[in-house]
Order: structure tokens, then C-alpha cells, then sequence
């Protein structure tokens, strides 16, 4: 368990989103002196909502305007609260708050009156510095110079002992070629920029990938849409299915195989449709514009290489730092032990293989996948081993391991989010987990009722 801190460092965190908050708090709590970067005003990164949008719907042109946020108006968490929040703050319904959304999925304003509450209640907005845009970070002599520019203002140079990165990966959009696109006259969005089903009143859509986003996006263009059909690359390629929604207009496709001038979509299935628009769910990129590191950190089909379990590029570690590049399903528990790590490495009270052998380890898990078939656009997708990668994590800081139950509960809501994508918020069969997590709340002494208080309420 942590104990005192054996060095204490300047560090510089890049964003006030979810990953930057919850590690400056981890960074502070092990003795370092910390200031967080952030070019909005406010904290929250993803969560604070916009209707407004990048100006261009593909956001391909890089003279755009840009918005950070990539969330819709009708979005609801993907994870049920009591596995998403932090450990030592549990993301717990407000009963006793009338703006606030109970719900076990809630909407993303609760998401984000809870970092709010977690900034709140941890000082955190004491150590960040709003509108103020980091543009470059390098090493310089051992140390780390961040510059930045407030907005309106000059740029500013600063030297620290170390940087940690959390600048979010879900803002600049990965769209998939499609064979014909360019002469195919409709119109174009990426997810990004999707914020209500509104302009798709009356039209044709196609939604290319279904998994949260598509799945979502697809139903709510659905409810003012004459049909939409979705077009999925992990479905067979005879695949044509009708999907039950109460406008009776959804469907199921395999992948488009090409498009054309006159308006049609043919999909591997052999199904002809004439679209109004495409709506492309297909993820995002890693994206790093301020760091210069004479190209040792790659992206490469979005992999970034090297980084020794996803936190540490060898070569220049501790002082360079990633909290939040893999994809899974309990991301806050993941910012929590990842910067724990950060933490206690960067006092010195744990210590990092050498860079032979980081390297190693990381060409070890490269070859790992190639041997399991799995695509290099995967190396940060550890939905199905979170358990086990944050718990190696837990072992290597000496904090607490990942519940058993929030494993499961993660586990069965991504079971039952591909089995009943329009259901699995509302309808569940996993009570006992929820009365186990609230039980271990309350014997952690972080909660101020009795369990059943959540229990009878929260249904
Ligand atoms: P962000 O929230 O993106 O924060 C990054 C911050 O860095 C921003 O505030 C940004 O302004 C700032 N920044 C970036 N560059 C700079 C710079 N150069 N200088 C200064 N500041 C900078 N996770 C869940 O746990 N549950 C869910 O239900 C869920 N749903 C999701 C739905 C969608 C549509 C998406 C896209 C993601 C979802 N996620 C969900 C995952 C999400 O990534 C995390 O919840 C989390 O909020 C991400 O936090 P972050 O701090 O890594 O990134």
C-alpha cells in the first residue's frame, strides 16, 4: 500500500477530462506538485455537451472549426453506475436532487455533474489552469518543456520533471473508404458530429458499425428517419435482417461493397438501397499534434508504439506518461490505477524494468496478437483481459485489485449490450452484483445509508 512519497516531482498533466482529474488527484496524493492543462473552461472533456459541432461533418478539412465533445443529446452511459465510478467515490444516485438523473444508466449530464462532484470534493480545479492549450511538449536535458498558450494570450515555456498525457482519444474521427464515395452524391457525418436525429427527418440513412455508438445512433435516427439500415463488418456477408423498433424501419446489413453516383449503397449482401446520408460510426484515432519526440512514438492504425503496457514509452519513461489509451468498458477504475502507477513510479517507490526489457514485453504482447490473428487497429482493445491488465497494474503500485463483481458486471452488460442493444439499460438479470457492489460500498464505509436504500430506491 502507498506509503510516503520517496521523491516528489513537477509534473504537468494535459487535460481536465475524467483521465487528467482523477490523475492529478493520484499525482497530489503521492506528494508531487501538479498542474493540469486544459484548453476548455471547464473540467469534464467528453461530457460537457455541445450542439454545436466540427464545421465540417467529416471532419476530413484541417482548417476546421473543432469541437472536443463527441456526445448526442439522447447518449446514456454504457456501463452501469456503480462499476463506473471511482473506487473511493462511487458514481451513487441523488435521490435527493431533482436535476439529477437516478437512473443505473444514466444520461450524460450525470456523468457529468459527477466529475463535476469529484473535482468539487478533491479541490482539483485549484491545480488547473483553464483555457490554456498546451501546443508542444519535449525533452529537453532530462526534464520536459510544455509550451502552452492561454487563449488570446502568448505562448509560455515551462520546465517540468515529467508530462502525463490525457488528452482523450475520441475527437478526431476514423472514417472507413468506401469503394465509389467520391462520386456518391449524399450527404456525409461522422458520429462526432452527430448530435440529434433531426436533419435525417424522412430520409433513407445508412449507419456504418454497430457497436455503442452505431447501435444508438441507428435507433434514434430511426424514430424520424423513413428507414435506416446499418452496415456492420463483423456480421456475415449474406447477413439481412429486419430489427424490431417501433417504427418498424430499422435494418441489418453486412458491409457496403460499393457505392455510387446515382445514390445507391450495394452492401455484401447483395441488398440495393438509395441514401440520403451516411452516418459513419467507425471509431476514432489517437491523436498526440503537440508531441515531439523525433519520431520514436508512432501511431500506426492506431497502435501507439512503443508503450510499455500501454503507459510508459521506454526510452523516455517515467517522464513521459499515457493515462487512458486502451479501450474497455470501466475506464475511470483504469484512469485510477493507471495513475496510481504513474504516480508511485515518478516518487520512486516502484520501479520500471530497463527499456530492453520494456521493449521486449511490448514486442512479447505484438507478437501475442499476431499469433491470435488479432488486427494491430486492436493492440489497445483489451475489453475482454481489463480484469487482468488493471489488476497487473493493481499488483505492480500495491493498491487495491478490481472487484469481482465489477468485472462481472462489465462482462454481462457487454453481453447483454450486443444480445438487446435497445434494452440492456432498462432491463437487467444481475441484481445480485448490484447488491454486492452497494454492500462493499457501504463496508468501505463510502456510503451514508443502509444499501437497501440504493437497492429499493434505484429500481
Ligand atoms: P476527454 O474526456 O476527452 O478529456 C480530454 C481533455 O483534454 C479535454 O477536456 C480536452 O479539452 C483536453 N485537451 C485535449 N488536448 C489538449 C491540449 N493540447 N491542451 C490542453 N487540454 C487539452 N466511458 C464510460 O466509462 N462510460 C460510458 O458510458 C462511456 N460512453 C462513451 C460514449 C462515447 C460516445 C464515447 C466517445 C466515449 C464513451 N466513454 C464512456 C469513454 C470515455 O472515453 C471516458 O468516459 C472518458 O470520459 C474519457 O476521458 P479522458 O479524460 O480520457 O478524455
Amino acid at each position: 500500500m502507498c506509503t510516503n512519497p520517496i521523491t516528489s516531482k513537477h509534473v504537468a498533466v494535459i487535460g481536465a477530462g475524467a483521465a487528467g482529474i482523477i490523475t492529478s488527484r493520484e499525482l497530489r496524493r503521492e506528494g508531487h506538485s501538479v498542474v493540469v492543462y486544459e484548453r476548455e473552461k471547464q473540467v469534464g472533456g467528453l461530457w460537457v455537451y455541445t450542439p454545436k459541432s466540427d464545421s465540417d461533418p467529416l471532419s476530413l478539412d484541417p482548417t476546421r472549426s473543432k469541437v472536443h465533445s463527441s456526445i448526442y443529446e439522447s447518449l446514456r452511459t454504457n456501463v452501469p453506475r456503480e462499476s463506473m465510478g471511482v473506487r473511493d467515490f462511487p458514481f451513487l444516485p441523488r435521490f435527493d436532487d431533482e436535476s439529477r438523473d437516478p437512473r443505473r444508466y444514466p444520461n450524460h449530464r450525470e456523468v457529468l455533474a459527477y466529475i463535476q462532484d469529484f473535482a468539487k470534493e478533491f479541490k482539483i480545479e485549484e491545480m488547473i489552469r483553464f483555457e490554456t492549450e498546451v501546443v508542444r511538449v519535449e525533452p529537453v536535458d532530462g526534464k520536459w518543456r510544455v509550451q502552452s498558450k492561454k487563449s488570446g494570450g502568448f505562448l509560455k515555456d515551462e520546465i517540468y520533471d515529467a508530462v502525463v498525457v490525457c488528452n482523450g482519444h475520441y475527437t478526431e474521427p476514423n472514417i472507413t473508404h468506401i469503394p465509389g464515395i467520391k462520386s456518391w452524391p449524399g450527404k456525409q457525418i461522422h458520429s462526432h458530429n452527430y448530435r440529434v436525429p433531426d436533419p435525417f427527418e424522412n430520409e433513407v440513412v445508412v449507419v456504418i458499425g454497430n457497436f455503442a455508438s452505431g447501435a444508438d445512433i441507428s435507433r434514434d435516427i430511426a424514430k424520424v428517419a423513413k428507414e435506416v439500415h446499418i452496415a456492420s463488418r463483423a456480421r456475415e456477408p449474406h447477413t439481412f435482417e429486419k430489427i424490431s423498433v417501433p417504427q418498424n424501419n430499422l435494418w441489418m446489413h453486412s458491409e457496403i461493397d460499393t457505392t455510387h453516383e446515382d445514390g445507391s449503397i450495394v452492401f455484401k449482401n447483395g441488398k440495393v438501397v438509395f441514401a440520403d446520408s451516411i452516418v459513419y460510426c467507425t471509431g476514432y484515432k489517437y491523436n498526440f499534434p503537440f508531441l515531439e519526440t523525433n519520431g520514436y512514438l508512432r501511431i500506426d492504425e492506431k497502435r501507439v508504439e512503443p508503450l510499455y503496457k500501454h503507459v510508459f514509452p521506454p526510452a523516455l519513461a517515467p517522464g513521459l506518461s499515457f493515462v487512458g489509451v486502451p479501450a474497455m468498458g470501466i475506464v475511470f477504475v483504469m484512469f485510477e490505477i493507471q495513475s496510481k502507477w504513474v504516480a508511485a513510479v515518478l516518487s520512486g517507490r516502484v520501479t520500471l524494468p530497463s527499456p530492453e526489457k520494456m521493449m521486449e514485453d511490448i514486442n512479447a504482447w505484438y507478437a501475442s496478437l499476431d499469433a491470435l490473428g488479432i488486427p494491430k487497429r486492436h493492440t489497445h482493445t483489451i475489453g475482454r483481459i481489463q480484469r487482468e491488465y488493471l489488476n497487473w497494474v493493481a499488483e505492480e503500485c500495491g493498491c487495491e485489485l478490481v472487484e469481482r463483481w465489477r468485472g462481472q458486471e462489465v462482462d454481462g452488460g457487454y453481453m447483454r449490450l450486443v444480445a438487446h442493444p435497445e434494452t440492456y439499460r432498462d432491463e437487467w438479470d444481475d441484481d445480485e452484483l448490484i447488491e454486492e457492489a452497494y454492500n462493499d460500498f457501504s463496508r468501505k464505509k463510502l456510503i451514508s445509508f443502509d444499501p437497501s436504500y440504493y437497492l429499493e430506491n434505484g429500481r
